[in-house]
């Protein structure tokens, strides 16, 4: 499949937008927890119940057997906004792993450096083994980065076709907390369930754009990917969705990492 590059221009101006806004973030019209009945900090999704979602699979070139799908049991208790952000934010990541995987596959030869796997490989030096992986060493952002996005393959063509276990993304608000993704690390290498939780204190966040909540997003996959944080600068799994929150552009100076890994969990 051809990659038509507006999407990606629209991609970098909406990831360019969301950093910009990061310095008006503080949300002072978030309610302090006194302020909300007991019930409203966690209701259980159960009560509410989940509907299913479909989310459209991307479908770089060389890679066989992808479902047109992947599918979500998602929480009755979003509104449908927090849903449409929750979907952009998955689809984004989807995008990126399509990017990497057509550039990698460089008309045929499968020999190409993504910009992705570039960008990861300046700046990831640290944890760049997932858990469950024991095969050659891997010794370079650049080959972290090619396993991650083969993982994402096997997550996808997983869930797609209804080999791993129903995918459940649930609701929960933590006021004052910034991670949006929450999730945790998987060891296994197949059949991973892509189950999250969305922190809707920050998806309700005006100036919280997709580039952000698809970084988060992001982050967590890797985890479901099998790599571990420490959310810091040089660790795979933050070096690698701050490329793509960048749009695989370099660091600038001036605007710290925190600025972006703050909403990883
Ligand atoms: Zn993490």
């Amino acid at each position: 499949m051809p990659i038509n590059i507006q999407p990606i221009l629209n991609l970098m101006q909406s990831i360019l937008q969301s950093v910009g806004q990061v310095s008006s973030l503080l949300p002072p019209f978030i309610l302090p927890p006194s302020l909300l009945p007991p019930s409203f900090i966690a209701p259980p999704s159960f009560i509410a119940g989940y509907h299913e979602i479909a989310i459209p699979v991307p479908t770089p070139p060389g890679i066989t057997g992808l479902p047109p799908f992947i599918y979500f049991d998602i929480s009755n208790l979003f509104t449908a906004a927090q849903e449409q952000n929750i979907k952009d934010a998955i689809s984004l990541v989807l995008f990126n792993w399509a990017v990497h995987l057509t550039q990698k596959w460089n008309g045929g030869l499968n020999n190409g450096i993504s910009q992705l796997a570039a960008c990861s490989n300046t700046y990831a030096t640290k944890n760049l083994r997932p858990i469950w992986y024991n095969g050659v060493a891997i010794t370079n952002g650049r080959k972290a980065l090619e396993v991650a996005m083969d993982q994402f393959t096997q997550m996808i063509k997983d869930n797609g076709l209804r080999k791993s276990p129903r995918a459940r993304i649930d609701w929960i608000t933590i006021p004052f907390y910034d991670p949006i993704v929450l999730t945790t690390t998987s060891t296994g290498q197949t059949r991973v369930p892509l189950n999250f939780i969305i922190n809707v204190a920050q998806l309700n966040n005006p100036g919280i754009g997709v580039g952000i909540t698809g970084g988060s997003m992001f982050h967590a996959w890797l985890h479901r990917a099998g790599f571990t944080d420490s959310n810091a600068t040089s660790y795979f799994i933050t070096e690698c969705p701050m490329c793509v929150m960048r749009g695989y552009q370099p660091k600038i100076p001036s605007i710290p990492d925190s600025t972006f890994y703050r909403y990883f969990a």
